[in-house]
C-alpha cells in the first residue's frame, strides 16, 4: 500500500498541477470517443498503451473482457455499454484481448476454477462463449496449449464483440453508421496489438508498418487455405 500512497504523492505535487487545466475542464463533464472493454490484468494498461490523457477512454474492464448478451443483467456491463453508447456518444468500441489471460487459461483448464465458485459463475455467466470456446479446444486437440490459449483469446474477442452487437443501444447505433466495433489483443511480452479485420477474418498487426512486415506470411497462409 505505501508504494501506491507514494505514487499518489508524486501525482498530486507533480503530475496534478502539470495537468491543472485539463482536470479543471473535465471537473463537470467528460466526452470521451472510445469505450474501452479490456481485461482486469494488472499488465493492460489501456491509458499507457494508447497513451491518451484523462477523458479520452471509458474503461469497462472484468475478467477476460467477456461481454454478457443483452439478456444477462446480473453485471453492469450492459449498463456500462448503454450509457457510453447512449450518453456519451462515443464512436468506436474495442474490445482488448491479451496474452497469457488468466480467464482464458481457465476456460481451457476448468479444474483450476474448483476453489473459484465466483470467477467460474462470471465465466458461465459470459453465456455461450465458454461453452463454444471449450467446444473448440475439443476439436484442437493436434494444438500446444500456448497455441490453443492464442487462439481462444483471439475467438474470445470475436465472440465478445458479436454479444456487444446484440445489446439495443449498439445495434441501433451500428445502423445508424454512429459507432464502429473493433476487436484487438495485446500481447504483453512484445507490447503489440493485433486486430480483427472480419473481412478477412484474422488478426493483423493495428500499427500499418508492422502490419506491412507479415503481409507476405499472411499472404501466403490464405493462399494454403
Ligand atoms: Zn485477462
Amino acid at each position: 500500500m505505501q508504494q501506491l500512497i507514494d505514487g499518489y504523492g508524486r501525482f498530486r505535487s507533480k503530475v496534478f498541477p502539470q495537468h491543472a487545466k485539463l482536470f479543471e475542464k473535465l471537473a463537470n463533464t467528460q466526452h470521451p470517443g472510445t469505450l474501452f472493454i479490456c481485461c482486469s490484468d494488472s499488465r493492460v494498461m489501456p491509458e499507457m498503451m494508447m497513451q491518451c490523457d484523462p477523458g479520452v477512454l471509458f474503461s469497462c474492464r472484468n475478467a477476460g473482457n467477456l461481454i454478457p448478451p443483452p439478456t444477462e443483467t446480473g453485471s453492469g456491463v450492459p449498463a456500462t455499454i448503454e450509457y457510453a453508447v447512449r450518453v456519451l456518444k462515443v464512436q468506436d468500441i474495442v474490445v482488448c484481448g491479451h496474452s497469457d489471460c488468466g480467464a482464458m487459461k481457465a476456460i481451457l483448464k476448468p479444474e483450476a476454477l474448483e476453489s473459484l465458485p465466483v470467477v467460474r459463475g462470471w465465466l458461465e455467466h459470459a453465456g455461450p462463449s465458454a461453452r463454444w470456446l471449450t467446444r473448440m479446444l475439443k476439436t484442437s486437440a493436434s494444438m500446444s496449449f500456448e497455441e490453443t490459449l492464442k487462439a481462444v483469446t483471439e475467438a474470445n474477442v470475436i465472440v465478445q464483440m458479436q454479444n456487444l452487437s446484440m445489446h439495443p443501444s449498439v445495434d441501433e447505433a451500428l445502423k445508424q453508421g454512429k459507432v464502429s466495433l473493433h476487436g484487438w489483443v495485446y500481447d504483453i511480452a512484445s507490447g503489440g496489438i493485433r486486430s480483427f479485420d472480419p473481412r478477412q477474418g484474422a488478426f493483423f498487426p493495428l500499427l500499418p508498418e508492422t502490419r506491412a512486415a507479415v503481409e507476405p506470411r499472411a499472404k501466403q497462409e490464405r493462399k494454403i487455405a
